[in-house]
């Protein structure tokens, strides 16, 4: 081969070398986490790290029917979710890559990731949590009147109730943990008491429930936490004044604690940037980005040892509260048979 020649291969080598590096430093990420305050906890990533983010947004059920219907041509590196049940689901469908990572061991416990194979591998980790709780307007009702789950299919609520769709994750979820806690009978009439108690049919988000219950609507509402800090510190007038007029429980303090669902990453089964992939969720649970769950989107961190400041979270909760342990898989499994038991009693 000619002298020049050889050269020109040489840099030509080099350079699609230097091309897979650069393409290298790119993350494919679906993410359920529906946040704005998430742009800061992305580009915070790519500045120390020079992995630029491409992100998929969807809600946890189109991440998990995109991810199969891709299989293996999948173009996905992490995938967040929203939800511990979607969370279990997609690992039981094999959708995930369980990943060995002493720092993610060390940081999160146990019971907020998957339960490792043989190996000592997860299959997802949870990252925050946020707790389902209940508001009630001041004016008509008092905390003992709706401090259990139980209390709000007492007929002494009868059309008091908001609540979004059954069929949502939250409640799926919700559903599905009181399942464990009163058996399958108890539950199914836990929930046409709900129906009965309904002041209208569930439609909107948590946002909608709590507003509802500013504006009159209805008296009672069931929301996730961090809805309710995003009112609390809002820079709306209104937004406060809604928050002015409710009353904050979590619920079940003196049984077995208020339900409490997480958020969670996982590397998919198909990832070409495994290493990268595993990099982010060992920054999504470094203090920093845990920090930043909780101060940016009101969650709360999961890793040992975060101290946070935030001021909505510590005002609703007085600080601390205690939360229900049970079994991911349980309230997982449970969801077939919650969905069954809507249709039953009639809870759209
Ligand atoms: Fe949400």
């Amino acid at each position: 081969m000619h002298r020049l020649s050889r050269l020109l291969l040489a840099l030509t080598t080099a350079c699609i070398g230097m091309g897979a590096m650069a393409q290298d430093k790119v993350l494919n990420l679906y993410s359920a986490r529906h946040y704005p305050t998430d742009e800061a906890l992305y580009s915070d990533f790519t500045k120390a790290t020079g992995i630029r983010i491409q992100r998929v947004d969807a809600d946890d059920a189109g991440i998990l029917a995109r991810l199969r219907a891709e299989g293996a041509a999948s173009p996905a590196d992490v995938i967040l979710l929203v939800d511990a049940a979607r969370l279990w689901r997609a690992e039981s469908e094999g959708l995930f890559l369980p990943v060995k990572s002493k720092l993610l061991d060390g940081a999160i416990p146990a019971h907020l990731r998957a339960k490792p194979d043989a190996t000592g591998a997860s299959a997802w980790f949870g990252l925050s949590t946020r707790a389902r709780v209940v508001v009630y307007d001041k004016l008509k009702w008092a905390k003992t009147d709706v401090d259990a789950y139980e209390k709000l299919a007492d007929p002494k609520l009868k059309g008091q109730l908001c609540i979004r769709s059954g069929s949502h994750p939250y409640n799926l979820s919700l559903f599905g943990a009181m399942t464990e806690h009163l058996g399958e009978a108890k539950t199914e009439a836990w929930l046409k008491g709900m129906v009965e108690n309904m002041a209208r049919s569930p439609k909107g988000g948590d946002t909608d429930q709590i507003k509802a219950v500013a504006s009159g609507e209805c008296g009672v509402a069931v929301t996730n936490t961090y809805y309710l800090a995003r009112l609390m510190r809002s820079t709306q007038a209104a937004d406060r004044a809604v928050v002015e007029k409710i009353g904050v429980v979590f619920p079940n303090q003196s049984s077995w604690g208020t339900h409490v669902n997480i958020a969670g990453g996982a590397v998919a089964r198909n990832a070409k940037h495994v290493e990268s992939a595993v990099q982010f969720l060992e920054y999504l649970a470094s203090p920093a980005a845990q920090n930043h769950f909780a101060n940016g989107n009101n969650e709360w961190p999961v890793a040992k040892g975060v101290s946070f400041d935030n001021p909505a979270l510590k005002a609703m909760s007085g600080g601390a509260f205690k939360s229900e342990i049970l079994p991911i898989s349980a309230v997982g499994q449970n969801q077939v048979k919650v969905q069954q038991m809507l249709d039953r009693v009639g809870f759209k």
